[in-house]
């Protein structure tokens, strides 16, 4: 009689099948699911694990993407030689260095941690990704300069905070990469209207923009997003799609979660890094070449200065921050420039909340205390003069009168259409909360392939 083969929990984690032309670590998974579907039993959606986005050389978003499932050995292993099969070969120019690693479940424990917590936050070294592989002994597999495994390792150990939510993607017919993606605006629109605050992110009335459809020749139809699958599943057929669907999944992401905000030890100003911290506007405001707005400000822990920098394209955000004044209090989120300027770090601004504003005063001359003309100024601390008297007040000082302020305390993001994967979208701040306790316990229970896999005869 056969022994049975112990089932065990896996972790394959993949990263960097994408390019700057084209591909979708996505689209991979699809394809492996596509072949494994059936094969294997997830005990959680697909994962799409969305890293630190200051990172210089990823090529768009900085995702990676992984899947946990049972099997035994020799299952594992038998996906494990697909993928490694299936990865695409590396290229300098593209900006490729695929990598994917397999591990069990159990290996995985508190000191991959820091390895996640670090990748979503700053910058982590290879070698550092290869020794922990070296000391876990994991299976891995890597082309190129094999910077694809630091995502790879980071989606392996990845653990949710609690928050999450989901993105349902389609993926297009080959032939039509490339082409103008044929989707109603009418039904996006429509989506947007039906299912927000539900559904995020879909639509942008404010600057008129499709936010579901993604630019550039990846083979991404659209991304749609929920806290709720299943509603996602339902939505997406109210869409008016006019061209061929080749299919889609529903990943589980950390996507619109400020996890990086979130998972921050250290605040550390350091090129690269994601940083947030309670601040002082310590200047006025200046406005640079281009429309951009950058602010002096000090934070109020550590006394240190580094600028703040809100970006033309942001628009209404950047007025915002154009209007701030000195001893405004703020908080402020974002990611950290690899440059130096005035000797001082500058930090992308992502996310904004005016905590405090203090009152703005408008200097006006002082009345002449004899027949109430307003006093002309004498010139800079030279006193005031009344012309009508012709008499000199050399100690008169301006008058001082509150004007009302142009900015109010609250959150602000920038609009929805320069909003980074990770920040969580102002429509997610009412969203009911429907986290059960089910969702926070990892519990080995099975998602079936009809949960997160679209097959194409969905649409027809
Ligand atoms: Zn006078």
């Amino acid at each position: 009689m056969a022994v049975p083969k112990m089932v065990y929990e896996w972790r394959l984690g993949i990263d960097d099948t994408d390019s700057l032309e084209g591909g979708c670590t996505t689209h991979f998974m699809f394809n492996i699911l596509k072949e494994f579907k059936h094969k294997i039993k997830l005990v959680e959606y697909p994962l799409l694990i969305r890293l630190n986005p200051n990172i210089p050389w990823k090529t768009r978003g900085n995702g990676a993407v992984g899947i946990r499932f049972l099997a035994n050995e020799e299952q594992a292993i038998n996906i494990f030689e697909y993928v490694k099969e299936m990865l695409p070969p590396p290229s300098k120019k593209l900006k490729r260095n695929s990598g994917a690693i397999l591990a069990k479940a159990e290996v995985l424990k508190k000191e991959i941690d820091s390895i996640v917590r670090k990748a979503l936050t700053s910058v982590v070294g290879l070698n550092e990704v290869l020794k922990m592989i070296q000391k876990k002994e994991l299976l891995y597999h890597a082309k190129g300069n094999k910077r694809g495994l630091i995502g790879a390792l980071s989606v392996c150990g990845y653990e949710f905070l609690g928050d999450f939510t989901y993105e349902l993607l389609l993926y297009r017919s080959p032939e039509n990469y490339g082409t103008k993606r044929s989707v109603s605006l009418e039904s996006i629109k429509k989506l947007e209207k039906r299912f927000s605050p539900q559904i995020f992110s879909s639509y942008d009335f404010e600057t008129n923009t499709p936010l579901i459809l993604p630019r550039g020749k990846d083979p991404v139809l659209l991304g749609i997003r929920s806290k709720n699958a299943e509603l996602l599943k339902k939505a997406v057929k109210t869409l008016d799609i006019l061209e061929p669907v080749e299919g889609g999944l529903i990943f589980k992401t950390n996507q619109a979660t400020d996890d990086h905000f979130k998972r921050l030890s250290k605040k550390e100003l350091g090129f690269n890094n994601v940083f947030y911290s309670t601040v002082k506007v310590s200047k006025k405001p200046e406005r640079m070449i281009g429309g951009h707005v950058r602010v002096l400000v000090k934070d109020i822990k550590n006394e240190e200065d580094f600028w703040v920098v809100a970006y033309e394209p942001s628009k209404r955000f950047r007025d915002i921050v154009s209007k701030l004044i000195p001893e405004d209090l703020l908080w402020v989120g974002g990611g950290i420039r690899d440059e130096m300027f005035e000797n001082r770090y500058t930090l992308n601004l992502e996310r904004l909340i005016i905590l405090r504003t203090v009152n703005e005063y408008k200097k006006i001359n002082p009345d002449c205390p004899i027949c109430g003309k307003k006093l002309t100024s004498k010139g800079k601390n030279q006193g005031f003069k009344c012309k009508k008297c012709g008499k000199s007040y050399p100690d008169a000082k301006p008058k001082l009168i509150p004007i009302k302020r142009q900015v109010m305390p609250g959150l602000y993001l920038p609009p929805l259409t320069a909003q980074r994967h990770l920040t969580k979208p102002l429509e997610r701040f009412c969203e009911y909360n429907e986290i059960k306790n089910s969702d926070l316990r990892h519990e080995k229970k099975e998602v079936l392939s009809q949960d997160f896999f679209i097959d194409k005869s969905y649409f027809y």
